[in-house]
Parts: structure tokens; sequence; C-alpha cells
């Protein structure tokens, strides 16, 4: 394959945009070599800027469920866009779309829509705050809740439990309200709230941590976690970000019958255009402006045109009852073709799956935190991934993230996905 245009866009890029990206993902500095520059998309496939054409495993990171320029959403949005992109005013179609949410999400009666899943979380945890009058979260090593300052806290060896910021930026003084807790181990979390008794306003995870690849929660973990909240006059937040409207439609409360406090969406529930949202019992949600004290706003939250595109894409997951079966049977399928691979080369791997989340570990080792996620060949990852590109299968490029299956996938696109993975695995 050539890159030549990419490689000169990105020249280009990197004179005025820091690293030549506006998200640091979509750099290749994990993997070596520049960034491609895509220039359109349809259904399973991405075309670059040299013309190259890839299966698309990343699909925007999450939101492209049901493949790339999906009719129904495009249309929405062309149509939307002939009437005006944006008043400032309540819209007709807000409702509309939240009206829809509310009734595939168990458990919520109220949902406010932001820009961006950052800003759902951020604004969460806030809420939380303000609701239980607590200022000390959890969150767990390894999940990604968006770069806002609570969140961008990782775990050092020793200090797993008092938060050290490891961006500059972040203030001591937020870092100690961040608590850090190991995934999947319900003693740990239990240690950090009898030490910080009557502290601790939430607990925000991941429910399925999608953001060190796919990490499924071990069995009654999150059950746990919601006693051990209920005990503690805690909130528990479920980021369902990634998890939401993929998983099932009601997410990750539907697929482990968990009921959360809170729920912080983005990715699927905007079709592709920028939205976030969060949701909870009326009682919570009641605590935000302007019905209460605890602020929260923005400019074009709601626009119409990001409403118009989110509403068809939940009307299109709300009305196809065979969408999450589907879904699951596909990404079954490549776990097992690439799981055949794998073991006809003698590569030592773990393959963690759930719904239409799948990711590939270079390590024997279960994969059940980011400890063990870590532990992975990077090296090898690098190869594998830099083979899988040449062979027009585009994964992200990280070992610590999640590939995402969409409906738009054939069963073609699934066995050459394997004879790639075929080819590549022969060469490492
Ligand atoms: C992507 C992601 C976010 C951040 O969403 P943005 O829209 O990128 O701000 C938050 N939480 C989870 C679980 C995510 O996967």
């Amino acid at each position: 394959m050539q890159y030549k245009r990419s490689s000169a866009l990105f020249a280009e890029a990197e004179k005025v945009i820091p690293g030549g990206v506006n998200s640091p993902v979509r750099a290749f500095n994990a993997v070596g070599g520049t960034p491609i520059f895509i220039k359109k998309a349809k259904g399973a496939y991405l075309i670059d800027e040299d013309n190259n054409k890839y299966i698309d495993y990343i699909n925007s990171w999450g939101p492209m469920i049901l493949g790339h320029a999906h009719k129904p959403v495009v249309d929405a949005v062309i149509e939307k866009t002939k009437l005006g992109t944006s008043f400032g005013t309540p819209t007709e179609i807000e409702t509309k779309i939240a009206k829809l949410a509310v009734s595939m999400v168990p458990n919520i009666d109220k949902i406010r829509f932001v820009n961006s899943g950052t800003e759902a979380c951020m604004s969460a945890v806030r809420l939380a705050r303000g609701y239980t009058g607590k200022d000390k979260i959890i969150k767990f090593a390894g999940c990604y809740h968006g770069h806002s300052d609570s969140f961008l806290i990782q775990a050092g060896s020793g200090a797993v439990t008092f938060g050290s910021p490891n961006s500059p930026g972040v203030t001591k003084g937020t870092a100690q309200d961040t608590l850090l807790a190991r995934f999947n181990d319900i003693k740990h979390v239990e240690s950090i709230v009898e030490a910080n008794k009557n502290d601790i306003a939430c607990i925000i995870i991941e429910p399925v941590a999608g953001n060190m690849g796919c990490i499924p929660p071990k069995e009654i973990f999150l059950q746990k976690l919601r006693s051990l909240c209920d005990a503690n006059n805690i909130l528990l937040i479920f980021d369902e970000v990634m998890t939401g409207f993929r998983l099932a439609k009601g997410g990750a409360q539907e697929l482990f019958d968990i009921s959360a406090d809170l729920v912080c969406f983005g990715k699927v529930i905007g079709g592709g255009l920028p939205v976030g949202a969060f949701a909870g019992r009326a009682e919570i949600m009641n605590h935000l402006a302007p019905l209460g004290p605890v602020y929260q706003a923005g400019t074009l939250s709601g626009n119409p045109l990001a409403m118009a595109a989110g509403l068809a894409m939940l009307t299109e997951l709300n009305e196809d009852k065979g969408i999450y079966k589907r879904l699951a049977e596909k990404t079954a399928y490549l776990h097992k073709g690439c799981e055949d691979v794998l073991n006809k080369y003698k590569i030592p791997h773990t393959i963690n799956r759930i719904g239409s989340m799948i990711s590939i570990h270079f390590s024997e080792a279960e994969v059940v935190d980011f400890e063990t996620a870590a532990k992975g060949n990077n090296d090898r990852f690098k190869a594998f991934f830099h083979g899988m590109l040449k062979e027009g299968v585009y994964i992200a490029p990280s070992a610590f993230e999640t590939w995402f299956i969409t409906d738009a996938l054939t069963y073609e696109d699934l066995d050459k996905t394997i004879a790639a993975c075929n080819k590549v695995c022969s060469t490492l």
C-alpha cells in the first residue's frame, strides 16, 4: 500500500495542530509510523486519501454500530440541516430522543444531553457530589471516563489508593479526591470505602471495561459494587459511553440486570455526531439547574443535527429485534477464527469478548484488570497492527483498545479478516 498523500497531509497537519491530530488516540505513537488520513467511509469500509480500502474495526471508536454513512442517519441529518443548524432554544426533537432513550434504558426517568462522553461523565460526577454532599470519588485503574481533570488519574504501582496526577495540569487537590481501585477486585474497593467512610460521593465504572482492551466484569463484581454503594450512601455511576446501546438496547444495566444510579452515554447515542448524555432517576436528575442547584449547561447541547443523527440511530436499534444477537454472532465468529489462527502458530494470547466488543491480548495470562492488560507483548502487537493494516484491516493503533464489530460487516469480510490474521501471524 502507498501512503503518499496521507504522509503529505500529516506533515501539513503537524505544522498547525499539536501532533497533527485532534485526539491523541489517532496518532500512531504507540505503533510507529504516521497516521492514515481517511477520505470517506461506507458500511464496513474506510477509504483513505491514497484510495486504499480497509475493513474497519475502529468504527469511529464506537458510534458506527450499523456501519458508516448509514442511510437513515445521513438522511435525517441532511433534512434537519436544511431547517437551520442551531437555535439555542428548546426543540421538539430533543424530547423525542429523550423519550426514546428513557424507554430503551432501564431505571432512568430523565436524561440530559451534552456534546461528548467527557462532558457526560464530568457532569454526572458533579451531580453525584451535589446530590450526596460528599467530595471523593472512586474510579478504577485503566477505566477511561474522558479527559476531565478528576479522571486523569492513573495507578502508580505503589500509590494505588491515593491518586497522584498522571497528567501535568491536574492539581494535587483534584487528584486527592479521586481514589483508585482495581477493576474486578471487590475487596480492594471495600477497603477504600472503609478507609474513607462518609466521604465518597460516587463510584464510577465502565461496567465492561473497554479502554484497556475489552475486560468484562467478573461474575457478581458489579452486584457487590451495587450492594457496597447501597450500604454506604454512595451513588453508582455506570459509564456506558462505550457499552450503551451497544451491548443491549439498555446497555450493561440490562445485560447484567443491575441498576446504576446515574448512567453516562456517548458514541452510539450520537450516531457519529458529537453527542453525550447522562441520565438517572428523577429524584437525582432534578438536582440539576434550572430545577436544582447543580449547574450544568451547553450552548450546542441538544443540537438539532446531532439529535437527528442520534434519534435515527436509536430508532434503528430499537426496531431491529435481531441486531444484538447478529452482532454477538459475528463477533463470536471472528473470535473463533482468530483464536484458531493464533493457536495454529502457537502465539501466546488471550481473547476477551462480550457482545460486539472484542480484543486480542498478546499475553497468556487471564486479562482481568489494568495490571494484567499491561502485560501484553507490545512489540508483537505493533507487528500485528502494521501487518493487518497492510492486508487492508484497520484495527486501533494501540494494544489497549477494543475492536468494535458493526452490523455492516459480512461473513465474507470476517473471513477476509481471519485470512489476513493468518497471513500476519505466520510471520510473527
Ligand atoms: C470514549 C469514552 C469516553 C469519552 O467520550 P468522548 O466523547 O471522547 O469525550 C468516556 N467514557 C468511556 C467509557 C469512553 O469509552
